[in-house]
């Protein structure tokens, strides 16, 4: 009965074969799942709420003729969810209860889906560790002193430690592909446009996604098959032909070009060199075709980034003043009521993001500030559109480290910004971008970045996989 004990550990396309062919229910990976939680969640702490396991064992019956047979998957917590609460990991939300679903969680739900829990994230999704949820930081399952990444650090660290099958993320400037690097699993942030946002509690709103995070690369591609559409609900989705991701999977890439960011590599030293060069190796034995590539404007993409995203975050933060939604702090003046509602109800980061913004918004500061960030933003994304005249796919690794330590960053700001260096660039150009586990350094997860151009997931995800199988079981 091995096999029986280890349902959790299984990806979700295998589970839904072992259901077809009736060998098992899809009870007993809930059970599995909920046994793990109980084994692992005390540690890891990758949940900010759960579903009653009850309930998912009941509505199995019902949904055991859909395409996902009430398989649970995780969703992070700035995801609105009608059954559980959507907190952000922030005070502010700590007791709201959204009237509608996401659409991507209508998706999930009408294609048989259930939610199993709402993951632990760093506060309205700033942060790259999960330390900056109001509520607790979560643990690396691979190392329990270090960070699961952020900002869907609980997504990761659930998968990872399989206490959830898949998950959901949202990726504004590396979220999702972060911490799928920093705990050893896969995770895609889709061409902006690609997923409807409707139902994502807004950062920022020219760069947000949601996205899978999956224990490989065929789930990643089935799940962003549930999730992909336009959706009137949100208007910056785009009406594209109905594609199936997983149709790709397993054709060659022999004379793909491969393009490798000069800006990327320059500085990288010891260890993470070492994987890019093994990396170049197996695309190399792959069949494919190395180019060197320069993105001039890379250097600024962390300035721009930052202007953009807390510009926007401080304009769709705004609507968190104590009176539309919770945590009212006093009822003086309304002034001291805003004023109060928002310094309780916000983190050190939020405000700091808030702050940023409004100063980069400003009268008077707006042209030299965010005006200067948005054409930076162009001159990165025409980067991008020279290089994908050349090549087909760029590869660089996820973050420049594996997860770091607890508490280590935290007092520098700077430094945590300055690691999401390879994740910004995609994220202002609007392009898809996936994280693959692809090496260890000093025994932690060490991921694999690949971009491609708009809308090209189905060959971001054909080069993929084809790396995934090659390297299986090398890691
Ligand atoms: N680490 C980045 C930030 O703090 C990215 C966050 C995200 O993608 N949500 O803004």
């Amino acid at each position: 009965m091995n096999s029986k004990q280890s349902l959790n550990e299984k990806p979700v396309h295998e589970l839904l074969a072992l259901i077809e062919k009736g060998e098992i229910h899809p009870r007993d990976v809930i059970s599995d799942l909920y046994r793990a939680i109980a084994q692992r969640e005390d540690q890891i702490r990758a949940y900010i709420s759960l579903a009653p396991q009850e309930r998912l064992m009941q509505e199995c019956e019902r949904l055991r003729d859909r395409p996902l047979r009430g398989l649970p998957i995780a969703v992070k917590d700035n995801i609105s969810t009608v059954d559980l609460k959507t907190t952000c990991a922030s005070r502010f939300l700590e007791n709201f209860q959204p009237i509608f679903d996401a659409t991507v969680i209508q998706k999930l739900k009408d294609a048989g889906a259930q939610i199993l829990g709402k993951a632990n994230l760093d506060e309205f999704a700033m942060g790259s560790s999960t330390e900056n949820s109001a509520f607790f930081p979560t643990r690396n399952p691979h190392d329990l002193g270090r960070v699961p990444g952020g900002s869907s650090g609980g997504s990761a660290a659930a998968v990872a430690a399989h206490e959830a099958i898949w998950a959901l993320g949202s990726d504004t400037g590396g979220s999702i592909r972060q911490p799928a690097s920093f705990c050893g699993i896969v995770g895609l942030k889709p061409t902006y446009g690609l997923v409807s946002r409707s139902g994502l509690v807004a950062f920022a709103s020219s760069l947000d996604q949601i996205g899978p995070m999956t224990q490989d690369v065929r789930d990643c591609a089935l799940l962003l098959n549930c999730i992909a559409g336009r959706d009137p609900q949100d208007s910056t989705s785009v009406e594209r032909p109905c594609a199936d991701y997983t149709q790709e999977l397993g054709q060659e890439i022999k004379g793909f070009r491969v393009g490798v960011p000069q800006e990327y590599i320059a500085d990288l030293s010891g260890q993470a060199k070492a994987c890019v060069e093994s990396w170049v190796r197996t695309f190399r034995e792959l069949g494919a075709e190395i180019v060197e590539l320069s993105l001039p404007h890379t250097e600024y993409a962390i300035p721009t980034y930052y202007l953009i995203s807390s510009s926007e975050a401080s304009a769709n933060l705004a609507r968190f003043d104590g009176v539309r939604y919770s945590t009212r702090a006093s009822d003086r003046s309304v002034e001291a009521m805003f004023a109060e509602s928002r310094s309780k109800g916000f983190g050190p980061e939020v405000k700091r993001r808030v702050m940023i913004g409004t100063y980069a918004l400003s009268a008077g500061y707006y042209e030299a500030w965010y005006g200067k960030a948005q054409r930076v933003r162009a001159l990165i994304r025409q980067d991008f559109e020279s290089a994908f005249q050349l090549v087909d796919i760029i590869l660089s690794p996820t973050s420049p480290t594996p997860a770091f330590r607890l508490g280590e960053r935290l007092q520098d700001p700077l430094a945590m910004y300055l690691s999401d260096i390879f994740t910004v660039p995609a994220s202002l150009a609007g392009i898809p971008a996936i994280s693959l586990p692809a090496g260890t350094i000093e025994g932690l997860p060490f991921g694999l970045q690949l971009i491609a151009d708009k809308f090209q997931e189905a060959k971001l995800l054909r080069a993929a996989y084809a790396f995934e199988q090659a390297t299986r079981g090398a890691a």
